[in-house]
């Protein structure tokens, strides 16, 4: 029997609503969001992110800077933000252009403000087990899972990719839910050995069908987050023809991408409320 798929848009559109109650519950809630640059996609993101924070009542803040900003003026205007009552996240989109140092950016914003859950602080917690802002990508993973009702304690977790934004956090969520988790990357020797052993499987990689369909065992989990654009439309790290033995599969599109922007705003809301000093709702 093919995989049952675990539908990211029907789920994100689920969050949604609840932030949006809980928006209406706190009154005015802010997020800014800045991009420097022209780089198409990013603009394409933005907007997306503004639609999506404007359609549960967010009040969204557009700032979209010239290609050639000064470091040290960006490094101000988020010393601005930082300061500013009326704003309860700040989301820097990346990348930002080649004279900007990416770190220093993302270091100089308040942890308690960082929506994205890129600062180090952020990162330690999650480290540590005490997560507080954790990005948008692998909350949402977390959530398919519980909501699809995945078995973590005990389950062989093997995470594909070791980037800062997927591979590294989802590894350490699985391993605080009690996952035997394996990272594996560009240097893993032999990967099929280490994906066959999965029970949940998590190719965060970027490139198209990596993950054969031999290469998945039978009734395993598998949470595609690649994203690749092809002349033919967008396509996942994992060939679909991994469906035929894995018990649950995300589509691409439609099943990580949408819960990504869903659990940002849902740090939106988490950051608001910690900043009136109330305790946040479970994700
Ligand atoms: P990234 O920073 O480029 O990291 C890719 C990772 O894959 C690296 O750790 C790399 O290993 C590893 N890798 C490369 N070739 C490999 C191979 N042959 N075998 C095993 N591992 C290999 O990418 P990312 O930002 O994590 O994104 C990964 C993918 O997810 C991209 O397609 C991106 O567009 C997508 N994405 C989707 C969402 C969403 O919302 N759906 C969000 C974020 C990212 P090394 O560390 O050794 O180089």
């Amino acid at each position: 029997m093919p995989a049952q798929v675990m539908d990211g848009k029907l789920l994100a559109a689920r969050v949604r609503e609840e932030v949006a109650l809980e928006v209406e519950e706190l009154g005015d809630v802010g997020l800014t969001t800045v991009l420097v640059g022209d780089d198409p996609a990013s603009h394409v993101y933005i907007n997306g992110k503004h639609k999506a924070a404007t359609s549960v009542g967010i009040h969204a803040n557009d700032l979209r800077l010239a290609a050639d900003l000064p470091e040290d003026e960006l490094l101000q205007l988020l010393a601005d933000l930082n300061a500013d009552d009326s704003v309860d996240g700040i989301l820097v989109q990346l990348p930002l252009p080649s004279h900007i140092d990416e770190s220093k950016a993302i270091e100089s914003l308040d942890p308690g403000k960082d929506v994205d859950g890129f600062h180090p602080i952020n990162a330690g917690r999650l480290y540590l087990g005490r997560p507080r802002l954790v990005p948008g990508t692998p909350l949402g993973i977390m959530r398919l899972l519980a909501e699809y009702r995945i078995e973590t304690v005990g389950a062989r977790a093997v995470v594909v990719g070791r980037s800062n934004i997927v591979g590294k956090p989802i590894a350490h969520l699985l391993l605080q839910e009690h996952a035997t988790v394996t990272i594996c990357h560009s240097r893993t020797v032999d990967l099929q050995r280490h994906t066959l052993d999965a029970d949940i499987l998590v190719a965060a990689v970027g490139q198209l069908h990596l993950i054969e369909a031999d290469m998945v065992k039978a009734g395993a989990t598998v949470i595609d987050v690649g994203m690749n654009r092809t002349d033919d439309g967008l396509f996942g790290d994992v060939d679909p023809g991994a469906a035929e033995h894995a018990a649950y599969m995300t589509p691409v599109p439609g099943g990580v991408g949408p819960m990504t922007i869903a659990m940002v705003l849902k740090n939106t809301v988490t950051a608001a409320r910690a900043r009136r000093g109330l305790v946040s709702r479970a994700s």
